[in-house]
């Protein structure tokens, strides 16, 4: 008998995910969430929403004072996103391995941001970095009762 969901994959990890307002212009937004999907990564919560001056300065205060930090800022409150928590075994360093390096000249193909992006700023995707940032991040974006716990029929597949 299967006694284990996902053999040898036991820490289970929710991370935070949002695919930038050119890729919603792009018309990309299925492409991208179809590479999670496909890589086996449940989707415990998803929504489009405009982020805010004061949570886009809270998501990216880290950079704060980078010569790159105000245009950042400018484009992702430029449009609307599509924010997702995503959960799986190890999602969180399994999904930076998914969307690729943030240069999307060092990205390597087969990597969400390898295969549609070409500049750092619009590089399609952001996912957090850490369990520190992934918790940060999702309590930043959503509320508890906007997460679903359910189970996917086919786990054991995966
Ligand atoms: P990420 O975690 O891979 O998204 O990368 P970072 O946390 O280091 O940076 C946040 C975002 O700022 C990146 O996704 C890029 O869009 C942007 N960014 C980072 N470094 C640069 C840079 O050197 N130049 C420009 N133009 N944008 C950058
Ligand atoms: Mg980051």
């Amino acid at each position: 008998p299967n006694t284990e969901i996902r053999e040898g994959t036991q820490v289970e990890e929710r991370t935070f995910v949002y695919l930038k307002p050119n890729t919603i212009q792009r018309q990309l937004v299925g492409e991208v969430i179809r590479r999670f999907e496909r890589r086996g990564l449940k989707i415990v919560g998803m929504k489009m929403l405009w982020m805010s001056k004061e949570q886009a300065v809270e998501l990216y205060k880290e950079h704060i004072g980078k010569d790159f930090y105000e245009p950042l800022i400018k484009f992702v409150t430029s449009g609307p996103v599509v924010a997702m928590v995503l959960e799986g075994p190890h999602a969180i360093e399994l999904v930076r391995h998914t969307i690729g390096n943030t240069d999307p000249l060092k990205a390597s193909g087969g990597t969400i941001r390898g295969d549609y992006a070409i500049s750092v700023r619009k590089n399609i995707v952001h996912a957090s970095d850490s369990l520190e940032s992934a918790t940060r991040e999702i309590s930043l974006f959503f509320k508890a009762e906007e997460l679903f716990d359910y189970p996917l029929l086919l786990e054991e597949h995966f």
